[in-house]
């Protein structure tokens, strides 16, 4: 069910309990300030999620509220992720729902990689 964007960060989420290590996940990458793996349902042949190690639920939660070395080290981290992938010459397509209209599931802020296949035109 989508979240709802406004409310607190929830301990519990699904992806708090990954990066506490309560549940396994494909890990391909981790640093100081990120984690990235595997998505359980990819919807292309590659579908990694990159989480950033804080408490944020949303892009808008995280822009506001992290320290800016924990955004530069989060958003460094997807861009290593996609290179480590061998995405850059192919392609990749970077995904981040915000909000119930959006579909956000997870209310732990996640940036999808997409690539390994031409994904077409963008559709929203
Ligand atoms: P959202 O719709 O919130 O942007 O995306 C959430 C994503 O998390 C979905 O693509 C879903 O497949 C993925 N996901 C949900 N639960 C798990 C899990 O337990 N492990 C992994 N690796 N991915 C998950």
């Amino acid at each position: 069910m989508p979240i709802d964007a406004t409310q607190a960060y929830d301990d519990d989420n699904i992806f708090a309990r990954i990066l506490r290590g309560e549940i396994p996940s494909r890990k391909v990458y981790e640093d100081e300030h990120a984690l990235a793996f595997h998505d359980i349902n990819p919807q292309a042949p590659v579908h990694i999620l990159v989480i950033p190690k804080g408490r944020y639920v949303s892009w808008d939660d995280f822009s506001a509220h992290a320290p800016v070395e924990e955004i530069a080290g989060f958003v460094r981290a997807v861009g290593h992720v996609a290179r480590e992938q061998g995405l850059v010459a192919p392609g990749y397509r970077l995904l981040a729902n915000a909000g119930s209209d959006s579909g956000q599931e997870v209310p732990h802020l996640h940036v999808h990689i997409f690539g390994g296949r031409g994904l077409g035109p963008m559709l929203v």
